[in-house]
């Protein structure tokens, strides 16, 4: 009888046994120093160790902001039966890659989310001077000792990413055995963070995120943002562009204003009686007081959105509103062949619930209660709804132009 072969290769043989994490101390939009922290405390490794791990090249300058989620990452992260864009996100790739500008180079935890074991990637954005789920002041040193900490991994041989470099404290709970302690993740912090992200990435360029930290504070406009005039976007809508060229002019423009308030009346009928009476109070000029809910808030600039604005009392509440309406919108739509009035309405639609859409989200993530004086800037430039084919981009422009004229 043959005996079995057993040939040992020249390196020796390797046992490569796959690291564990448990599904929740890795969860949704927590960034991948977390990730990495975790995983290292986990299984027992070192700083060097899981920056292997997961592929991350030290020298690099921001090893944690890869060009790509490394694929070694993306394998393990399979491998720990993580969605594949927990882990892109995590790494700011993804639908969120367009944040990484405002991505903060220090470690900075929520006092409160670091006791519960999380930190999410949100933490790490500069316009963020408190967590946007606790209001808490974010820290940016070690508890313990008070050094900076970078967000990096750093080079231990030793120890995991999770301590503090200067006095080895831990910087996320850790069980006597040295084990990652974290809760479970509540569906409406998740949800929370998710329209942050949203509401970010449509104002990813305002210069008020990148000339100053913290533009964002505790849930309201204080100081700096109310210097700064945040911008209200609309967002693109997602329908396709079209004009129609050949309807005339004058009767396109009545169907999209019927268009219009029909759903004006829509979102009225969804305000309470007393967003109702506040609502009637502010435009006679009788109340200055805080709006009872964000649907009456949004209403009011909503309307004045597309409306435009004669009414004294609003004008001289909310100053700079509005600059842009139902005659922009069909101006900044791109010259089309086609005939089809139901494209052109259903585009107006899609961008009249997208505006509603974000109105409601500035109100209520911001903490706006009334109807405040030069903290929008309500501006939607002329490419807004529509990406311009590059074909037809001279002609749309051209046509903007010229519509600008006429109504000069
Ligand atoms: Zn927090
Ligand atoms: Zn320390």
């Amino acid at each position: 009888m043959p005996l079995p072969v057993f040939i040992v290769p020249p390196g020796g043989v390797k046992v490569v046994a796959l690291p564990k994490l448990p599904g929740h101390l890795f969860a949704p939009y927590e960034s991948a120093w977390a990730w990495a922290a975790k995983l290292a405390a986990a299984n027992a490794l070192s700083a060097c160790e899981v920056s292997g791990l997961l592929g991350i090249a030290a020298p690099q300058s921001d090893p944690l902001l890869p060009e790509q989620t490394p694929r070694v990452a993306q394998a393990l992260g399979r491998g720990l039966g993580f969605p594949a864009g927990r882990i892109r996100d995590a790494f700011l790739d993804g639908p969120v890659q367009c944040l990484k500008p405002l991505m903060h180079e220090r470690l900075r935890l929520c006092p409160e989310c670091a006791r519960h074991g999380h930190h999410f990637i949100i933490h790490q954005l500069r316009p963020f001077a408190c967590c946007p789920l606790h209001g808490l002041p974010l820290r940016d040193h070690c508890r313990r000792c008070g050094a900076p900490q970078a967000y990096a991994l750093g080079n231990s041989m030793v120890f995991g990413p999770v301590s503090c470099a200067t006095c080895r404290a831990p910087q996320l709970p850790l069980s006597v055995g040295g084990q990652p302690v974290a809760g479970v993740m509540a569906a409406r912090s998740v949800e929370l963070i998710a329209r942050w992200l949203a509401f970010l990435r449509r104002r990813v360029t305002l210069p008020a995120w990148s000339d100053m930290d913290g533009v964002l504070g505790a849930r309201q406009f204080e100081g700096s943002v109310r210097r700064q005039r945040m911008q209200a976007i609309i967002p693109p809508g997602p329908a396709p562009y079209r004009l129609v060229s050949r309807w005339p002019a004058s009767l396109q423009h009545a169907c999209l204003e019927r268009c219009y308030w029909r759903q004006a009346n829509v979102l009225w009928r969804q305000c309470d009686d007393h967003g109702r009476q506040w609502y009637r109070g502010v435009v006679r000029g009788l109340r200055i007081d805080a709006a009872p809910g964000a649907q009456a808030l949004a209403f009011a600039y909503w309307r004045m959105t597309w409306q435009g604005c004669s009414n004294p009392y609003l004008l001289r509440r909310a100053h700079g509103l509005p600059l842009y309406g139902i005659a922009e919108w069909e101006a900044s739509q791109c010259a089309h062949d086609d005939d089809d009035i139901d494209v052109t309405m259903s585009a107006f639609e899609d961008a009249l619930a997208a505006s509603w859409a974000d109105w409601l989200d500035c109100i209520d993530l911001l903490g706006a209660k009334e109807l405040e004086r030069e903290t929008w800037r309500l501006r939607a430039p002329p490419s807004t709804f529509v990406l311009f084919p590059k074909s037809k981009k001279r002609r749309g422009t051209k046509f903007f132009a010229q519509l600008l004229r006429s109504t000069a």
